[in-house]
């Protein structure tokens, strides 16, 4: 974990990954879900894809989605010097057009990690919904945002988890609840949902 977050920072990646205690929360998550077909928004050097990769079983299998060709280079090679790279599956381009692509290829999951772009939000939870294997887990990271979510006039990002939140409410095939955190990455929340 420690080599692949000085392989993000030789690369110059913002360091933007999840906290470490983050980073084993999903990995227990997975566990306690037994999931096998995670599907991750949001590479960048492939820290939370490690943490979760070493939660599969053996023939389990994580596909994770990155804008950036420079960040999922470096995640590549990250995950080959892990060792998990025959788990992970790392797709480049917006997310919003890799989805309709793994849609077309019957794809389906049991466990979502969303960590991207967050005015993209509420179409990344409705894309979730869309992919689910019936009790599919799904985790939204920066929910709080140091409060700004309760503001409506912040920026692009605080609107789209607001308006996710929204479309949460209205959503019957999901229940979820939002806890707040504190930790090495400031103050901040995950969002935490089963899809039926
Ligand atoms: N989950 C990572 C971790 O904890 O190690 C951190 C992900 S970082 C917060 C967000 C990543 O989403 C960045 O690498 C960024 O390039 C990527 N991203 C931004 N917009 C995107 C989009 N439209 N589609 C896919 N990835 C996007």
């Amino acid at each position: 974990m420690e080599n692949l977050l000085a392989s993000n920072a030789a690369a110059g990646l913002p360091a933007i990954d999840v906290s470490e205690s983050q980073g084993k929360l999903l990995n227990l998550l997975i566990r306690l879900r037994s999931a096998k077909r995670i599907l991750e928004f949001g590479t960048l050097g492939g820290y939370s894809t490690l943490w979760m990769a070493r939660a599969l079983p053996e023939g389990g299998k994580i596909t994770t989605l990155e804008y950036s060709e420079k960040h999922a280079q470096v995640a590549k090679e990250n995950m080959k010097e892990a060792g998990v790279k025959n788990k992970v599956e790392i797709l480049t381009g917006p997310a919003i057009e890799t989805l309709p692509i793994l849609a077309s290829n019957e794809n389906t999951y049991d466990f979502f990690f969303i960590d991207a772009d967050k005015k993209n939000n509420p179409a990344y939870v409705k894309w979730a919904i869309e992919l689910a294997e019936p009790g599919a887990c799904l985790i939204v990271d920066n929910v709080v945002r140091e409060g700004a979510i309760l503001n409506e006039q912040v920026d692009e990002e605080v609107k789209g988890v607001r308006e996710m939140f929204e479309m949460l409410s209205n959503e019957p095939r999901i229940d979820s609840t939002a806890i707040q955190t504190v930790g090495s990455k400031g103050y901040d929340g995950l969002l935490i949902a089963v899809i039926n």
